[in-house]
């Protein structure tokens, strides 16, 4: 596949990279926009191409390795629990000096790079500053306002947006052959999410999920506290399955993935680069399926407030527009836009780190009482 050919509705961002690639790259780059558009897959493909023997074919071994995390000069970093730490940042100052491996450049990508701490952020800044000429760093972030202005204002900013829903419909549609009405509806379910729109047109698990969660929404009122309590067990039990299933089919290519090593010190690297992948897509594992919890439930909502108003057109849920529309009371709109609220609220706790147990447990609660 041709770099980039994955990302999609995102023209501005990627006439930035490609230019910067004809034109020569700059040292650092901070990728922006909401969650879910395809940021992180951008930053990689940017990587395979920067480390491309011929500019990013997307063919070669080399734009391979750094697509599957295990190339020895591309480095992909994430929170080590809460915080991207100081020592992270320190491994990457002495690392970024050395000679790259076998390519001509070092790219780090920086995921949820405004989850730096402070001194993270200053012991960054020092390399940021001088950077040794065959270094590149690709900073990735939803929230770049948390980020320092001082590293900031050392990158080149790439805008990217979310994905409209025609435009993702037609992408589902032709990528996995779905009727219109399913991608219309997956489409907008997904919100601009791109990569939750892909789960929902090729995982049918994802889709019963997504139907359990809606059930979930519509009983939340009138739910005990033993049945709210049933349920959140229902939910991390399956999210960390999730997250099972995802590390388990990395660690079957794990033989595979060293076998490109070639020296010893390559292939200590290459582990510590497969280590590196495992944690960090078990944490997006976890966090993707519990924000799509919060997110599926915030949707349901916000359809009832629509259907309440008589705006079915603006309705995510297309599927459910009958139980929509019999379940939604004109006069209780407010009770709606309240219960979205805490969802949202939910989420906002989440990114910042409050226990999710804790954020959802109080979440059902604080929506009970605004639908009472
Ligand atoms: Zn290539």
């Amino acid at each position: 596949m041709a770099i980039f050919d994955d990302i999609v509705g995102q023209d501005l961002a990627l006439t930035v990279l490609r230019r910067a690639l004809s034109a020569g790259a700059a040292h650092a780059y901070l990728f922006t926009g909401p969650s879910g558009v395809g940021k992180g897959e951008a930053a990689v493909e940017f990587a395979a191409a920067l480390t491309c023997p011929d500019g990013g074919c997307g063919e070669c071994d080399c734009c391979r390795r750094v697509r599957e995390g295990i190339h020895p000069d591309v480095d992909v970093l994430s929170p080590e629990g809460t915080f991207i730490t100081v020592d992270q940042i320190r491994e990457i100052n002495r690392e970024v000096a050395l000679r790259p491996f076998e390519a001509r450049v070092r790219v780090y990508v920086i995921l949820e790079a405004e989850s730096m701490n402070v001194p993270a952020a200053n012991a960054f800044l020092r390399t940021l500053e001088e950077p040794p000429p065959h270094a590149h760093f690709v900073l990735v972030s939803s929230q770049p306002e948390e980020l320092l202005d001082t590293i900031v204002s050392r990158c080149q900013r790439v805008p990217f947006r979310r994905t409209p829903a025609p435009l993702l419909g037609r992408h589902l549609s032709e990528r996995f052959g779905l009727s219109e009405i399913d991608a219309t509806a997956f489409a907008r379910v997904a919100q601009g999410d791109l990569a939750y729109g892909r789960r929902l047109a090729s995982d049918p698990m994802a889709r019963e999920w997504r139907l359990r969660l809606i059930e979930w929404a519509r009983s939340i009122p009138g739910a005990s506290t033993l049945d709210a309590e049933n349920m959140l067990d229902e939910i991390f039990a399956s999210v960390e399955r999730q997250a099972d299933a995802r590390v388990e089919a990395l660690d079957a290519r794990k033989e595979a993935d060293l076998g490109w090593a070639a020296d010893a010190r390559t292939r200590a690297r290459v582990e510590k680069l497969h280590d590196q992948k495992v944690k960090r897509e078990r944490r997006r594992a976890v966090n993707d399926g519990l924000e799509e919890v919060m997110r599926t439930l915030a949707g349901w909502y916000r359809d009832l407030a629509a259907a309440a108003m008589g705006a079915d057109e603006a309705v995510l849920n297309h599927d459910y527009a009958y139980e929509l529309q019999s379940e939604a009371f004109p006069g209780r709109v407010e009770a709606y836009v309240a219960a979205i609220d805490c969802a949202r609220r939910a989420t906002r706790r989440f990114r910042y780190n409050v226990d999710a147990r804790c954020a959802l447990e109080d979440m059902v609660l604080s929506i009970k009482e605004a639908l009472l």
